[in-house]
């Protein structure tokens, strides 16, 4: 099903420098992203980024997918009901088509050497730098709380994610795009002050770099606008049926005059394959009853195996959590490395490599402890 999608295109805020999925080479790309434990995967993801990832994997390309754990606490105070959310999304990432075998799956609170270089890379940016990132800002005011230090750094962290396991291609959707810009520039100090350790990774945008959300605002887990990967036929058409639209009888794509009715269009074009404007001139004067029933078709027939697969998966806690272990193990050996070049580049190897990146577990030491 993945494979009817339409062709991904842009890098960055420059779409003149376009590159598409083919373009990454599968000896040296590697894609590193992810997602935050904080509720099911939906369609903005599907389609923004989780489709790439799987059509990258199927090209030979390592993928590395993060559950971003730590960063759930960014703009609330609870973790939530974490093992359930992220055996949730274990089980969407391989009913979607990631596979196991061949690319990796951790939550980076599991990887000490990954989260050690939040150090050396806050010593690279300014405050200053931090309060311009417009994602944070737009995060920070949608909290209604008052900006905290993991919110505003988070970016920060994300560049640690994706350096640390060596990410050269970053598929995501475009609010993601200053922090993928604050990760080169990251990768670029790092490298001029202690010498070349870090690629510059790239943002790859897909055909639907921000799907809305049906109130019309972009789909996200937090405003509760979404249309879950997982969600059942009907539970789909109910929701695109209170999807807002407008009154205009003629459907014509026009992202800027009527954004929604676009959103539809685009829906449906890159799960097709066909040109959004196109869908229009199909739809023609059917209006938004008729726009309405051709996305609640679309959606349902692209999501069938998906989400058939996805009830078979969760059936089974246990693999699930194998696939994260391993997943784990395999990150770690990756950010051990990589924490081992950033010591010698920057002379804190002074003791030598045989220091373990995290301490080795002394048995009774917590005993010993009370
Ligand atoms: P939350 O509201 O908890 O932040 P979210 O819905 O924004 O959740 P994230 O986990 O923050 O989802 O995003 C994971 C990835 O999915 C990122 O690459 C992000 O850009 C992409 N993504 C999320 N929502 C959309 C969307 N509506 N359209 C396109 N891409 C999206
Ligand atoms: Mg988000």
């Amino acid at each position: 099903m993945t494979t009817t999608l339409q062709p991904v295109a842009a890098v960055h805020q420059q779409p003149e420098k376009a590159a598409a999925t083919s373009n990454v080479d599968p000896v040296t790309g590697r894609v590193v992203t992810g997602d935050r434990p904080t509720g099911p995967l939906h369609l903005g993801h599907y389609l923004g980024t989780l489709a790439n990832r799987v059509r990258l994997q199927e090209a030979g390309v390592p993928v590395i997918v993060i559950i971003a754990d730590y960063q759930v606490i960014t703009d609330r105070d609870e973790t939530g009901p974490l093992r359930s959310r992220v055996r949730n999304l274990v089980a969407e990432y391989l009913a979607a088509g990631i596979d196991p075998d061949r690319s990796t799956i951790f939550p980076h609170s599991l990887v000490p050497a990954l989260n050690q270089l939040m150090l050396p890379f806050l010593s690279l940016v300014t405050e200053a730098e931090l309060h311009r990132n417009p994602t944070v800002k737009a995060e920070a005011l949608a909290a209604r709380r008052s900006l905290s230090g993991l919110l505003l750094t988070y970016p920060v962290h994300q560049a640690a994610d994706i350096l640390s396991l060596r990410g050269t291609v970053v598929p995501v959707g475009r609010d993601q795009l200053p922090h993928i810009e604050l990760t080169r520039l990251i990768a670029r100090r790092f490298n001029a002050r202690y010498g070349a350790v870090f690629e510059e990774p790239v943002a790859l945008l897909s055909a639907a770099p921000s799907v809305l959300g049906i109130d019309g605002a972009r789909m996200s887990k937090t405003r509760g606008n979404t249309i879950p990967l997982g969600a059942g036929s009907d539970e789909t058409a109910a929701m695109i049926r209170s999807a807002r639209t407008d009154a205009l009888r003629h459907i014509t794509f026009d992202p800027i005059g009527r954004p929604q009715v676009a959103n539809l269009l685009t829906i449906i074009g890159a799960l097709t394959g066909t040109e959004p404007a196109l869908v229009a001139e199909q739809i023609g004067a059917g209006g938004s009853a008729a726009l309405k029933s051709l996305a609640t078709e679309v959606i349902n027939e692209a999501l069938r195996g998906l989400r058939g697969r996805r009830l078979e998966l969760l059936a089974d806690p246990g693999y699930l959590d194998g696939v994260l272990l391993d997943g784990t193990a395999r990150a770690t050996a990756t950010a051990v490395e990589t924490l081992h070049s950033v010591q010698r580049a920057m002379g804190m190897d002074y003791l030598g490599e045989d220091v373990p990146a995290s301490p080795p577990r002394v048995p009774g030491d917590a005993s010993r402890r009370h």
